[in-house]
């Protein structure tokens, strides 16, 4: 039998025995020009490679787009589903991961964890400086943006550290025991941590206004490990610079990999370049789970984790 013709970037997080069960086309960026576009029949998508209608015009066989990541707002699902393309990702294989990186994200902003290695490291301890004292934790209520799988882990750890969590969603969650606010600015006035776990793309498009980091307010710290997209960052830099919000974790960007100057600057803000789920083991079993659903498909079997 013949090998599925498959598209999928160079270095992909997946042994090569998976890989060899394919006739692989390689390529970083799906364009025009790329050989063999016109006799693939499934793409392993890394990356926040657009897929709109343009692109599946490329690839005319396409059955299967399988998303590396939980996160497919790059997809356009509707086009792919009017072509009868089936999408699939990454889910619950990075939960504890993001929702790690959550907790890390928002203790090293609170307790200004980079800005104190920094300080010892220019050697002001060793001269004799002290390093100022730092906000806490202690007290502090927790609201939680998109309690779904990642969200749901965040506020687990959360309750670990004796937080108090509450949480928005666009429904309430049944049997969940943490209370629901309907209205997120609401929420964002009555806690101290806002922690944004949505996904992105148009319906949660800068979802975290103006207003809502001006509800969270002075003493208010904000982290985002979901999208850029969710967060109006002009508003966040704007707030941050001007002593209306305390502190902000960020693992993604709007206009990524491009950080605003502005935020680079910034003292009270700790950036990281997209790394939720960037960890060794972690990054193999959402390659694995890519095969895992290609194999499925292709054995007749169907997806394994459709998106929808
Ligand atoms: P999930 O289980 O689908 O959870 C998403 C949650 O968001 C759901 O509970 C949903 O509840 C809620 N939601 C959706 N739209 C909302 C809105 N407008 N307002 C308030 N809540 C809303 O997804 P997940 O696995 O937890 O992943 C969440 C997102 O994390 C991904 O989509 C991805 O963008 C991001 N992510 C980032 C990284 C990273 O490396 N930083 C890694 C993995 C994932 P309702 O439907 O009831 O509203």
């Amino acid at each position: 039998m013949s090998k599925a013709k498959i598209l999928i970037p160079k270095i992909f997080p997946t042994s090569r025995d998976r890989i060899n069960g394919y006739d692989a086309v390689y390529a970083e960026v799906l364009k025009e020009g790329v050989p063999g576009l016109s006799e693939v029949r499934a793409i392993a998508l890394a990356g926040q490679q657009k897929i709109g209608e343009a692109e599946l015009e490329l690839m005319p066989k396409l059955e299967l787009i399988a998303k590396f990541g939980v996160g497919y707002d790059s997809v356009d699902v509707d086009a792919a589903s009017r072509r009868n393309i089936v999408v699939t990702n990454t889910p619950d294989v990075l939960t504890d991961e993001v929702a790690d990186l959550a907790l890390g994200l928002l203790i090293a902003a609170v307790r200004r964890i980079p800005q104190a290695e920094r300080f010892l490291r220019e050697g002001r301890w060793r001269n004799g400086e002290t390093f100022p004292l730092s906000p806490s934790l202690r007290g502090l209520k927790a609201g939680i943006v998109g309690l779904g799988r990642i969200g749901e882990a965040i506020a687990q750890r959360l309750r670990g550290m004796n937080m108090e969590v509450v949480y928005c969603n666009r429904r309430q969650k049944p049997g969940c025991d943490l209370e629901y606010y309907a209205d997120l600015t609401q929420m964002a006035a009555d806690v101290q941590v806002l922690i944004v776990a949505t996904p992105g793309g148009g319906e949660t498009d800068k979802l975290i206004s103006r207003e809502v980091i001006a509800a969270l307010g002075q003493h208010g710290t904000l982290v985002n490990i979901a999208r850029g997209t969710v967060v109006d960052e002009d508003a966040l830099v704007e707030a941050l610079k001007n002593g209306r919000l305390l502190a902000a974790g960020l693992d993604v960007f709007a206009k990524e990999p491009k950080v605003p100057d502005d935020l680079l600057q910034l003292d009270n803000v700790v950036l990281l370049p997209h790394v939720g789920s960037g960890a060794i083991k972690t990054r193999q079993d959402m390659g694995d789970l890519v095969f895992d659903n290609l194999d499925s498909w292709f054995a007749g079997r169907g997806a394994i984790t459709p998106v929808r």
